[in-house]
Parts: structure tokens; sequence; C-alpha cells
């Protein structure tokens, strides 16, 4: 059951439910055969019901005009008219000038350019006094009407009806299959299934939101059946509503079943041995804050439950996330169980291996290591002793997750940098347990549309307050040429002082980009301006061993200087760097640049953060950087980043498999989404105390 109850949400996808057996399949549509079937599964159209949801990207307003129509009388951007062939001028063989052909519609005339003709009889084609219907844009500043590659359709003699507005669908184009073979297919789909659609979302809502049925919706994006042409816009929105509620409601009603099921089955470790978190808290050199001893008391408890804790601890830079992981993971060590920490680089997960192993001082809490720059002996050793059933703390890389690491009694798993993995390597990782425990960390704080929408079947604990004692870091937005000022500071100054800092590169060597490369960056400081100072490369293409060799020469203050790619963005903790200065910053995103000026700020010396901004930076870049240097605020900033840059670039490649969305567009659909997740858990719960989630809620 662990696997299924693990796997992500697929499942839960949008698609449409139809009653019954009906025959779904595409070799059903009337005139359409084997070669267009292949065509349309190469788009990942292979049923009745996907061609139903290939939705149009645009509509395109055409007018019937009857014979003595002035065409000029209104000009549309996009007509259709019917008319009459009155000159043709064929490009000569070989030719790049175009097809011209001049239609006219009762003494008015247009003309239909070709640059590139569809084939060799195409042109053939246009007699001399040929009836024909014409669509397209038409340019009319010219002397006469122009449409460039019109779309056109021959026609018997006979007049048009009266004039008529309608509203067409343009589907995105599928090769090998004509716009209008596969608009007629999509008219005959939606007949042959329209009966069989089934609402899956509760009627209730549908009446609350005043929208419709999933049929009339189908029907109103695909404009099929008799309209008023006037309700169009008005009417498209609701359709789109409509199947945007459904999409999210879907997704939601699966995190919300996966819940049911934790519940129903209740086979997680009871984790209640919190006396041991008490005392180490007690022996620590500092008191923890209000927030994190709130938040420790509420984990605690769900580690005690059998109904596995799947929670996502969202906390500013520095907010102290993991002494809390710590102090959860020594409760479970205690209560019998193994535990999983998985970092997102070697440097990080060394880190929190020292950090615990100060902790957990001679309590006799086994704590192993276990990343790439292991030996295989190393490794093996520590994969053995967890196939074993000891209890033990593993801190470690996706070396983790590969399958060769097997936990004989993993029963609760810790996620640092969350956002850094995929939900495949978190899923594959509790899969290695029966029903464990879960704790994601975070530091970008993630808006809670956004986090409900990816992470909707965790819960969502936030850490607020800082340690005391720590002085907001100092921004400073610089350009180019505040270089030598700034370097010769930190050279008279910083160093002088016996603090360090960072400076960081968008690439490591130079790019298409144009930005400052790491490299030769770091080496035209170390032979200029910081010349004297104990300088050190840090990037990602180093080897884990030369990396963590860096860092640690770093730590120790035998380097006044770092100079690194983003590798240091994750979790570093140097609480004598007081200086993070930041090249060509309008290269980084807002929350990548908060998560690097988070990595200074930590002493109780007041620090600084620099953000150079290249010569060519865009204005836009540039207004983002004066934001960024506003404000400290990570969840202002956050907001502002999923504004600017959208859900899927937001949680970054990987994540953003998570987050994709057919229909929704999460900045756009927040509210709608927030009520969709109160409808799913309420209709899977029956009432909203049972569900356990605090964070639903009717908007
Ligand atoms: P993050 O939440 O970014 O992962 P860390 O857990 O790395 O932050 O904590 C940052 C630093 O703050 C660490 O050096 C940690 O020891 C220290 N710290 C954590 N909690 C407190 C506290 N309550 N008081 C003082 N320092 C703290
Ligand atoms: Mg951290």
């Amino acid at each position: 059951m662990g696997a299924s109850k693990n796997a992500p949400p697929s499942g839960g996808r949008f698609g449409l439910v139809v009653r019954g057996d009906l025959d779904l399949t595409l070799g059903q549509l009337a005139g359409f055969g084997p070669k267009s079937v292949a065509k349309l599964e190469s788009r990942g159209v292979t049923s009745l019901l996907d061609l139903l949801t290939l939705f149009p990207n645009r509509y395109e307003r055409t007018l019937f005009y009857p014979r003595g129509a002035h065409l000029e009388a209104e000009r549309p951007e996009h007509i259709v008219f019917r008319g009459v062939v009155t000159s043709v001028r064929k490009p000569q063989r070989g030719s790049r000038q175009p097809l011209e052909v001049i239609v006219s519609c009762d003494g008015e005339r247009v003309v239909l350019v070709w640059f590139h003709i569809p084939g060799s009889r195409f042109a053939d084609g246009f007699q001399r006094g040929r009836a024909l219907e014409v669509a397209g844009a038409v340019d009319w500043s010219r002397s006469l009407g122009r449409i460039v590659h019109p779309r056109t359709r021959w026609v018997g003699e006979e007049p048009a009806g009266p004039t008529s507005v309608r509203w067409e669908p343009i589907y995105p184009a599928v090769e090998g299959v004509a716009a209008k073979r596969l608009r007629a297919a999509i008219v005959e789909a939606f007949g042959l299934v329209e009966d069989a659609l089934v609402d899956v979302v509760p009627p209730t809502s549908l009446a609350d939101l005043q929208l419709g049925t999933i049929r009339d919706a189908l029907a109103a994006l695909h404009a099929i059946g008799e309209r008023d042409a006037s309700d169009h816009e008005p009417a498209c929105a609701r359709a789109r509503t409509r199947i945007v509620y459904e999409e999210l409601y879907t997704l939601q009603r699966t995190f919300a079943s996966q819940r049911m099921l934790s519940r129903a089955t209740a086979r997680a470790p009871q984790c209640a041995r919190r006396a041991v978190g008490r005392s180490l808290a007690r022996d620590l050199p500092f008191a923890l804050t209000s927030d994190q001893r709130n938040t420790l008391s509420m984990l605690a408890d769900g580690l005690s439950r059998p109904v596995a804790m799947r929670c996502l601890l969202q906390g500013d830079v520095g907010s102290g996330k993991t002494i809390v992981a710590l102090l959860l993971a020594a409760i479970a060590l205690e209560s019998g169980v193994q535990v999983a920490l998985l970092a997102p680089t070697e440097v990080l997960a060394r880190q929190h291996f020292d950090t615990a192993r100060k902790l957990y001082g001679d309590r006799g809490m086994a704590v192993r290591y276990l990343g790439g720059s292991l030996s295989s002996a190393e490794r093996r050793s520590v994969s053995d002793s967890l196939a074993s059933d000891e209890p033990m703390l593993v801190i470690g890389t996706h070396a983790l997750c590969s399958t060769d690491v097997t936990f004989a009694n993993l029963g609760f798993v810790i996620i640092d940098e969350q956002h850094k993995f995929g939900v495949d390597q978190r899923e594959d990782l509790l899969a290695k347990g029966v029903d464990p425990h879960l704790l994601a960390m975070t530091a970008t704080p993630i808006p809670r549309s956004l986090a409900h929408a990816v992470f909707g079947d965790l819960d969502l604990a936030v850490l607020r307050e800082r340690p005391p004692g720590r002085e907001p870091v100092r921004t400073y937005l610089r350009d180019r040429g505040s270089r030598p000022a700034l370097y010769e500071w930190i050279a008279d100054t910083v160093v002088a002082k016996g603090q360090q800092a960072f400076i960081v590169f968008p690439a490591i060597e130079d790019d298409a980009r144009g930005f400052r490369p790491l490299l030769a960056g770091s080496e035209e400081l170390a032979n200029g301006w910081l010349r004297g100072c104990r300088v050190g490369v840090l990037h990602g293409q180093m080897g884990g061993e030369d990396k963590l060799a860096v860092m640690k020469r770093f730590a120790e203050g035998a380097l006044d200087v770092l100079c690194a790619t983003t590798v240091v963005e994750v979790g570093v903790d140097v609480s004598n760097a007081t200086v993070m200065v930041i090249e060509s910053a309008e290269a980084f995103g807002l929350s990548q640049l908060h998560q690097l000026r988070g990595r200074v700020g930590r002493g109780h010396v007041l620090s600084r953060c620099v953000l150079v901004c290249g010569d060519g930076a865009s204005a836009s870049a540039r207004d983002r950087l004066q934001f960024f240097e506003s404000t400290d605020d990570g969840f202002e900033l956050a907001e502002r980043d999923l504004v600017v840059r959208g859900p899927g670039e937001f949680l970054g490649a990987r994540q953003s498999g998570a987050a994709e969305f057919r229909f929704a567009d999460l900045v756009r659909d927040a509210e709608l989404l927030a009520r969709a997740r109160f409808d799913a858990y309420l209709e899977v719960f029956g009432d909203l105390g049972a569900s356990g989630v605090g964070a639903v809620s009717k908007r």
C-alpha cells in the first residue's frame, strides 16, 4: 500500500469522466482515417475525450456578408466574406513573387496574397468568375484591402444568407490534420459523448459559483450549437472557469483521499519519546524562539500519531529550521526508528552531519553520512547498517534515494531545501519505509496559493520569527562603476577587521548571456583589488572532496573571500561572513537573491548585501533589484516573484512537474483554488473538523 499511497497524484489530473462503456476511440469518427488518427496520437490525443480537451487558442469573429454589403462598412480585423475571383497574378516559375488574387464582393475588391503556395495545383484553382469564401485579417491601409495567407473555400454561386456574426474556434495546429477536419472531428466527438458526460464536482459548489455543467462548458468552449454571438465572451469565461475549477478540484480531491487513506490504515510509527527533545534543547547554547518551540511541539505531536505526518515547514533563511528538524529526529531515534535527512548538496549535508553530531554529543544516538564522495566501501558500510534494524540518523544527498540503499525501519524522512528536489525523489525516499512521517523544509517562502496546489497533500507550518540578536542585512544596489570602491572597501575594511565575504557570480565561464563569469572574475579580483586577501573559489563542477575542502577552509577562517556560483545559495552557514556581493545581479530571480542574502547576517555583526547591476540590465530587471533592495520579507518577495515569473519558473524546472496544470493559472486562479480545496476536503471528509486540515478555508 505504501507505494500506491505515496504515488504522485497524477491520477488526479483533469480528465473528462463519462458514464457507461462508451467506445471512446478515435477510429469512430466518420471520415477520420488511420493516418489522421496517428497524427493526433503523436500529439497525445488518443481518445474522444482528449479531443474535447483540445482547447481553442483563440476565436475569430467571422462576419458573413450578403451580396451588396460593403466590406468596408465595418472594418473588423477578421472577416469572412463571399466573393468572386476577378483577376489572378501567378508567380513566374522559380521566382519568389507571391501569388496575388483579386476577389470582388459586389464592387468592393480585396487582394489575397500568398507568399508560400500550399501546392502546385493550388494556384490553378483561381479561375476568373469562381465564387469562394475568404477568411482572414484584412489590412485596410492600402488602396485595396489586403489579406495575407487567407483561408479560402470554394462555394457554389448561391448568394450568402443575411449578415450574421459567428465565433469560430481556432485550434492549435496539428500537423497533417487540416484545421477544418479537426474542427469537424471535435464537433462530432462532442455529439457522441455529450449525453454521457458526468459532472464530478458537487452540484452545490457549481450552484454557489454560478457555473453550469461540464457539457455546457464544453459546448461554449468549442462554440457548438446555436448561441447568441453577443454573449460569446462571458460564456467563454464561464466555461473556462468551470473547467479550471474541475481541474483544481480533481487534484485536491486526490490529496484529500490520500489523507483519508493514511488515516484509515494508521500504520505510521508512533514516536513519542519527547523527553529527549526537551533535554537536548536545554543544552543548546541559545534559547529556542517561541516560534521554534510551538512548531516543535506541533510536529512532535504529529510524530507521535499512527497517521503519518506530512508537513511542509517554511521558514525564512536563518529562521532556525535545522535545529527543529534535528530535535525531532532525536525523538524518532529514541523511539526506535531510522531517520533519513536528505539535503541537496554535499556541502550542506556535511554541515548538517557536523551539527547533528555536536548536538547529540555522547548520548549514544547513531549518526551516519551518505554522499557521493564516499568510497564504495564506506558507502556499503552505511547501507549495511541501514539494512539492519538499528535506529540511526542518516544524513546525505540524493544518494539516499538510490535503489541500492534500503532501510529496515525507516520511520521519519526529513527533506531540507525541499524545493531543490522533485516530487519523485521525495516519494522514492518515502517508499523505502512503511508510511513514514515526512518533514519537508524550505527557505523559499512559497505563497499559500501555490503551496496548496503543489503540496496540497502536505500541512503547512511556518517559522516567522528570527532568532534574536540579528540585525537585518542592509542591501545596496550599485552599478559596475562602483566596483573599485566596493572591492577596496572589502579589502581595507571587511577583511582587515577579520570578517569574511562571499562574492557570487551567475556563471562559471563566459556564456552567451554576457554575465560576469566566476573563473575570470575571481582571478581578476585575486590579482587586483583583493590582492593580499586569501581568495577561494567554489563551483558546482568541482569534485565533491574539493568543494568540501574549500568550504571547510572558508568556515574555519582560512579564506577571507569566497568567490562562488550559487552553490552557496543553499544552507551554508558561516556566521563570520558579513558581506555578500552579487555580481551581475540581474541574472537572478528574487527568491534566489533572497537565498543568497540569507547567507550573511547570521552572526551578531551588521551584515551587508551588495547587488552589482550589469550595464546591460533591462529596466524591468532594475525595477526588480530595486524592489529587492527595499524589503527583506521573504514572503513579500516570493509573491512578487510568482507574479513576475509564473509558477513554473518560480518553482524551478524540477518541481514544475508538480505544478503543471493544463488550464489553471495559479496566479490568476488562486481564489478558485482555495475554493476547490475547501470543496474537495468537505466532500471526502464530510466535515472539515475531521480532515485535520486547519489551512482549508472557504473564501
Ligand atoms: P535555516 O532555517 O535557514 O535552515 P539554520 O537552521 O541554518 O537556518 O539556522 C541558522 C543559524 O541560527 C544556525 O547557526 C543556528 O545554530 C542558529 N539558531 C537557530 N536557532 C536559534 C535560536 N533560537 N537562537 C539563536 N540562534 C539560533
Ligand atoms: Mg537550512
